[in-house]
């Protein structure tokens, strides 16, 4: 008998067959004995149909109006979830964020959890309930509704199960688990038993959208037993922990991509002292999260800095340097949106010399250009152009994981 929280994608969820299905996922594992707290997110594409909903009524809607909006879809899936599991006959009630005490800070449409104040769940629970609690929203101090950001269901369901000491958080999701690669792109990617804490962040971070990478934070900080699993298969899952038993031989564990970057490039920046802190204070200070930056040794006549940032704030970051290009004084900004970032992530290749030259081979060998490179203890990144994304993924994989 433990504490379980399980919580369902959209796809799990996205219509009635689905929901009953899950419905009897949840009551499994409260008839054996379990409590459960189960969370959900919008049915299917909801969440996307709602921006469109809004996209005709106003493009430049307030994040608080938004907010507002994008919370219903989760509010729907847990009613009709409750209404199934009724109907298998079992106590059950369904929770908002506000009624699961889920508070956050103020930044609409992607809010940060601050705390959980669980009495009400308890209550529940303690009467013998199943709770079902909407995923991706909570309230800040003014009780206004507040999203997580895209993907933020994961995110809530690991603070659940940090706040109630949850024996264990379960991702029911469409695959079987985490994989090699993502498997709707590399058909051979195969799936991990296990994979570390610091692995799962860099993966999440680098586009591998099974997880919502807060999530993973928060897993790592409070130590909660996570894994992500099909509601579809119910086969053995992936476990995500501090320490992961290894497939042989391979110092990587997966293969990530994200399209959703730019690059920016200063042209003409002076060779003097001073020009990028300048250049990034600037972008901190308007909250624009830079990541690879690139800078040469420069010349008598200047150096060039190149960076990517998230694609969404390529606009805003065009329009700052610009406004501040005298100040500055580069010559002229260039931009890129049709980019990509392929990387490789592993524990192993901390202990293991030559993983970079085995991933640049593998792309020299597709005739793949590679603008960018970035590292890290546990990661190599490369920027491509976004057309080359895929077959990267590809290659590199066959190169790593077909190497007998
Ligand atoms: P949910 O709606 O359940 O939250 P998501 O769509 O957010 O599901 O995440 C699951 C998807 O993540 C999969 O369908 C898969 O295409 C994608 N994905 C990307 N990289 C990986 C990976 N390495 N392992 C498993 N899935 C991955
Ligand atoms: N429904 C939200 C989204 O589509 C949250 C989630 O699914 O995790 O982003
Ligand atoms: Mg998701």
């Amino acid at each position: 008998m433990g504490l379980i929280v399980q919580k369902f994608g959209g796809t799990s969820v996205a219509d009635a067959a689905r929901l009953r299905h899950v419905a009897e996922i949840i009551t499994d594992t409260y008839k054996a004995g379990n409590q459960v707290v189960a969370v959900l997110s919008a049915q299917g594409d909801t969440t996307d149909e709602l921006i469109e909903k809004a996209n005709e009524i106003n493009p430049l809607a307030s994040n608080r109006e938004m907010d507002m909006l994008l919370s219903t879809g989760e509010q729907m899936s847990v009613a009709l979830c409750a209404m199934a599991i009724e109907a298998l006959g079992y106590p059950v009630i369904s929770l908002t964020g506000w009624q699961a005490g889920m508070v956050t800070n103020t930044v609409s449409r992607n809010a940060r959890i601050k705390k959980v104040d669980t009495e009400r769940i308890e209550t529940e629970l303690n009467q013998k309930k199943i709770v079902i609690v909407t995923g991706f929203q909570g309230i800040n101090r003014y009780d206004d509704i507040t999203t997580l950001g895209r993907g933020g269901s994961d995110t809530s369901a690991v603070a659940l199960a940090a706040s109630l000491r949850a024996d264990l958080c379960q991702i029911y999701t469409d695959v079987d688990g985490v994989y090699t690669a993502d498997p709707r792109i590399v058909k051979d990617a195969r799936k991990l038993d296990e994979v570390t804490y610091n692995e799962m962040l860099e993966l999440a971070t680098l586009g591998a959208q099974v997880l919502h990478n807060r999530s993973v934070e928060m897993a790592k900080k409070y130590n909660v037993k996570l894994e992500v699993l099909s509601s579809f298969t119910g086969h053995p899952g992936t476990k995500v922990k501090e320490v992961a038993k290894r497939m042989e031989k391979s110092y990587i564990s997966s293969v990530a991509k994200n399209v959703n970057i730019a690059r920016i490039a200063l042209i003409g920046v002076p060779n003097e002292i001073g020009t990028s802190f300048k250049v990034f204070s600037l972008l901190a200070q308007n909250h624009i999260n830079v990541d690879i930056i690139l800078q040469g040794i420069g010349h008598e006549e200047g150096k060039d800095i190149c960076f990517t940032v998230a694609q969404s704030d390529l606009e805003a970051a065009s329009v700052l340097l610009r406004e501040h290009q005298e100040s500055i004084g580069f010559g002229r900004l260039e931009t890129n949106s049709h980019i990509a970032k392929v990387s490789v992530v592993g524990a192993g290749m901390m202990n293991h010399p030559g993983v970079a030259a085995t991933l640049f081979e593998a792309l020299y060998d597709a005739n793949i250009n590679i603008n960018m490179i970035s590292t890290s203890e546990i990661k190599i990144s490369v920027l491509v152009d976004e057309k080359d994304a895929e077959k990267a993924v590809q290659v590199i994989h066959d190169k790593f994981f077909s190497m007998g």
